[in-house]
């Protein structure tokens, strides 16, 4: 009967009757048939009409490749007509065979004479005077008679189906869910089992599993004829098959069908492999199954049905790897809105950082920590966030910014805080002034209303829909076990601090691919000693300055390798865009001249001559270490004292020592002379020996063209790609937010490339920059470590180019390694299981 051009549908209703089950006689039409169809070319309908009982009723589902492509609705109950109507009277009764009849009529003149559906909406008469009136209103509307003629009937639907789906919209709507553009659509006709008849008669659904926990659980809804015709006549009454205390259970009606029901959904789960939603229909105690679907599933229930068909030795581990989507263990880490809840959006931005949060909006990082010394959760709403933020990001659940795109300040700490987070909002007015956000629609939000942020999806929500926890149960370390005895390349987080380092260690992170040092700075007891370090003119000032954060970075560095046991450690030495660091307000200021001891005029002047006008491009990574070295030496130093302290207590450890923004070979072999004396002299003061790794961060375009000449100075090699596409496009990645929905909206970017690698350009520049820096020097380490590193598409290609590692932020680890391992499994031949 089916074939693969058959659709989904037909085949698993093939399969069904393979397996023996009840299923009604069924014929498929191919894709290629259907497509005739919609050119006007009908099949021969005597012979397609011959496969079925003359006395039948049919139906027509559509049966595309994947059901989430949409398709046209069901058309049931085709053969209806006044014959019909009169001898099914006899069997059924007049008021249950009219309400048949009528509901055909609604059905077809709504979806294949494309009618007006309120058309019928003040028919208020049932049985045979609201027929009537059904009938009426077709025929006046349609100007023809209800068609009686079956094959008439079936003609006209098949018919209307198959243009339904070669329409525009249908074609752009299930385009935009991934279809291709030249996806088919299959049709699938059967007898219908009405269901309806002296015996104990109905229609339902059973699944095996809960769909949002992924427990076994029958779980379902049948619709008893004996429940009374009033059901019938007015809408389902729903009769759950678990224990409902509205009525009897289908198991007290019906026991052997219920049981049979039960003994074909556990055959079907065992065989099709994959658990199944068996729709059916009892007539006179009789068993039916019209067809079977995948289960509909939340993410935490996914993975529990994926370990659970493994565990029951239905499928394999890898398998079970390869069923579910990476970016539903994301879902898992965090709070979500639950999925049927109330979403009121009030705006929208980038989506830079997953998960949900209800609180009160504040504005300042002050409001928030009073606001959580209250007792109250807080969303932090800012223009766009900055250091002197990050205390009031702590505090807060969620961030919301109107600037800024996927790799802005506030998106890259609150992906590394696991705080949820929604950058670039332009459509919101945020004045911090008066306090108030305006909402898209024009309503005005103030200091203290509830909102809730969902990161996930990149909205904001009035009030506090309902919402489902993070769901790291031993069901989702399961599987993730399975991915990473499947993956071929590493996975690193990148963690700037203790917290970040133990969520790294939690998620299974093989090591810290970037440890932004600049980012240790960020706390507020910190930056005023870093902001005395940028201050200094003289060198005794600065070396004053620097002996300050010797001793806190030694203790950072210590705690981090104490953390990671062994494991590797890149470290990047300083590369503050120095607008970072230089206070913005007037308290910022006058912090700054009391800890300098100067007037706030000569702080305010200095730091307005310390101004860039394009510090992204400006005094930043190496260039800082080539004009003021003494801030690398104190780094190196506090690198190679804490590898001997941490060293002492646990396994050796071997830092890797990582110069950001490279453009030249000079620069590295400048530094790279630097930071081997500084080991020296670590080595003859502490009398003890240890060994580190040197490595350039590729995120120049000139670093990937020139490779060949960087690499010889270096074991290792990072690509990041954050500041590799920013220079690539020209485009600021702190800007980029403002444009970039407009951008993607209308095509000129297929996706953000701050989110997805942009393989034809910036792509091209890293697969330059792997092979220049393997020609010169083949045992170099290759990775990546921008924010791309956690995005499954810029995954399959660092494997591709062959790098060892990606590197991302600790919450998006397991999607990293999920998605990893499910292409080391794709290149061995395991595919993903068909959509049913
Ligand atoms: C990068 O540019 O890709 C990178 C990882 O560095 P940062 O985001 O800190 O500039
Ligand atoms: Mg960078």
């Amino acid at each position: 009967m089916a074939t693969p051009t058959h659709g989904g549908r037909a085949k698993c209703l093939q399969r069904l009757v393979r397996l023996d089950l009840p299923v009604p006689r069924t014929v498929a039409l191919s894709f290629a048939e259907v497509h005739r169809i919609a050119a006007g070319q009908m099949p021969d309908m005597a012979a397609l009409l011959a496969h079925f009982d003359p006395d039948a009723l049919l139906c027509v589902r559509p049966s595309s490749e994947d059901p989430d492509w949409g398709g046209p609705g069901a058309v049931l109950n085709i053969g209806m007509n006044d014959a019909r109507y009169v001898a099914l009277t006899e069997s059924i009764g007049h008021d249950a065979s009219a309400s048949l009849y009528m509901r055909f009529v609604q059905g077809y003149a709504i979806h294949v004479a494309r009618l007006d559906p309120d058309l019928f909406d003040e028919i208020e008469d049932v049985g045979q005077a609201g027929l009537s009136a059904a009938l009426a209103a077709y025929e006046e509307e349609a100007e023809e008679v209800f068609p009686q003629d079956p094959a008439v009937q079936l003609r006209e639907v098949l018919r209307s189906m198959a243009r339904a789906w070669e329409g525009t919209t249908a074609r752009l709507l299930r385009q935009a869910k991934g279809a291709p553009v030249d996806a088919g659509l299959g049709l699938v006709v059967q007898e219908m089992a009405p269901g309806l008849g002296k015996g104990e008669c109905g229609s339902g659904v059973l699944q095996l599993v809960d769909s949002d926990t992924g427990l076994p659980q029958i779980t379902g809804r049948y619709l008893s004829q004996s429940q009374g015709r009033e059901a019938l006549k007015h809408r389902n009454t729903s009769l759950f098959l678990e224990k409902d205390p509205r009525g009897p259970s289908l198991e007290e009606l019906a026991p052997e069908a219920f049981h049979q029901l039960k003994a074909n959904a556990e055959l079907m789960r065992r065989k099709l492999r994959a658990e199944m939603q068996i729709e059916f229909t009892i007539q006179n105690g009789q068993v039916h199954i019209l067809d079977g679907m995948r289960v509909q599933r939340s993410s935490r229930a996914a993975v529990r049905i994926a370990v659970r068909l493994v565990e029951d030795g239905i499928i394999t581990p890898q398998e079970a790897v390869m069923r579910i989507e990476p970016g539903a263990i994301s879902e898992l880490l965090h709070r979500q809105v639950a999925p049927g809840a109330d979403r009121r959006v009030i705006g929208r931005g980038i989506a830079a950082s997953p998960g949900a949060a209800t609180g009160r909006i504040v504005f300042s990082s002050a409001e928030a920590l009073a606001c959580t010394s209250r007792g109250e959760t807080c969303i932090l709403v800012r223009r766009e966030t900055s250091p002197e933020d990050i205390r009031g990001m702590h505090a807060a659940v969620a961030v919301l910014t109107e600037r800024g795109g996927m790799t802005s300040h506030a998106a890259v700490i609150g992906r590394g805080l696991g705080l949820p987070c929604v950058v670039g909002a332009a459509r919101m007015k945020i004045d911090l002034q008066r306090k108030t956000i305006l909402a898209e629609d024009g309503r005005t939000f103030r200091e203290g209303d509830i909102v809730t942020l969902d990161g996930t999806a990149g909205e904001v929500l009035e009030g506090s829909p309902d919402m489902v926890e993070a769901a790291l149960d031993d069901a989702f370390q399961t599987l993730m076990g399975w991915a990473d005895e499947a993956r071929d390349i590493g996975v690193r987080a990148n963690a700037d601090t203790p917290a970040d380092a133990a969520t790294a260690r939690r998620f299974m992170a093989q090591g810290i691919g970037l440890c932004r040092t600049e980012h240790m700075f960020f706390e507020a007891d910190r930056i005023t000693p870093m902001r005395e370090m940028i201050f200094a003119d003289a060198t005794e000032d600065r070396q004053a300055a620097l002996a300050i954060l010797l001793p806190m970075q030694r203790a950072d560095f210590t705690e981090l390798f104490r953390i990671m046991e062994g494991l590797p450690v890149c470290i990047r030495l300083f590369d503050p865009p120095l607008h970072e660091f230089l206070p913005t307000d007037r308290a910022g200021l006058r912090d700054l001249a009391e800890a300098l001891d100067l007037p706030v005029s000569d702080v305010t002047r200095r730091v307005e001559s310390m101004g860039e006008y394009n510090p992204m491009l400006g005094l930043r990574g190496v260039r800082l270490g080539i004009t003021v070295p003494e801030i690398y030496d104190m780094q190196a130093r506090a690198i190679f004292e804490a590898t001997l302290d941490a060293s002492r207590e646990g396994a050796p450890v071997v830092p890797e020592i990582m110069l950001p923004l490279v453009s030249a070979n000079r620069e590295v072999e400048l530094l790279r002379s630097r930071i081997d004396a500084v080991a020296a002299e670590v080595r003859a003061e502490r009398g003890r020996d240890f060994t580190y790794r040197r490595g350039g961060m590729v995120e120049t375009p000139r670093a990937c063209l020139r490779a060949d000449e960087i690499a010889p100075h270096c074991q290792f090699l990072s690509f990041g790609t954050n500041d590799l596409t920013q220079m690539t496009y020209g485009l600021s990645r702190d800007d980029a937010g403002r444009f970039m929905g407009d951008y993607v909206q209308q095509g000129v970017f297929s996706e953000d490339p701050f989110h997805v690698l942009d393989l034809d350009g910036v792509g091209e520049l890293v697969a330059i920059g792997v092979e220049r820096g393997r020609s010169s020097n083949p045992g170099v380490t290759l990775s990546i470590c921008g924010e791309h590193g956690g995005n499954p598409e810029s995954i399959a290609f660092c494997r591709a180019v062959g790098m060892t590692y990606v590197s991302c932020s600790p919450f998006r680890v397991p999607v990293a390694r999920l998605a990893a391992a499910q292409f080391a499994l794709s290149a061995q031949g395991v595919r993903k299981p068909p959509r049913m």
